[in-house]
């Protein structure tokens, strides 16, 4: 997402309150500067748990299928396998 498309979001998220999107804006670069790292590293892991909330790929969205290990069929009742990306994320 590009700094124009975030800013629109923004601007949208503050009901086009110049007040209120001036500070939210001003909030996010204070908060990106402190820590840049750190903000990377929480929003990333947002995104990982939300898309694993919603059974989706975390790198594009797309559902996750899930595959059967054709070695070990079953493990306490439950087909053991793994959830693949049909784009090839992993
Ligand atoms: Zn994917």
């Amino acid at each position: 997402m590009l700094p124009r498309e975030l800013f629109e979001l923004l601007v949208e998220y503050a009901n086009c309150n110049p007040k209120e999107v001036v500070e939210t804006v001003s909030d996010l670069l204070k908060t990106i500067r402190e820590d840049s790292d750190k903000y990377i590293m929480e929003l990333d892991n947002l995104l990982e748990e939300f898309a694993e909330d919603n059974d989706i790929c975390s790198v594009c969205g797309n559902e996750l299928e899930f595959v059967k290990d054709s070695i070990a069929e079953e493990y306490q009742g439950s087909p053991i396998g793994q959830r693949i990306c049909s784009n090839g994320c992993y």
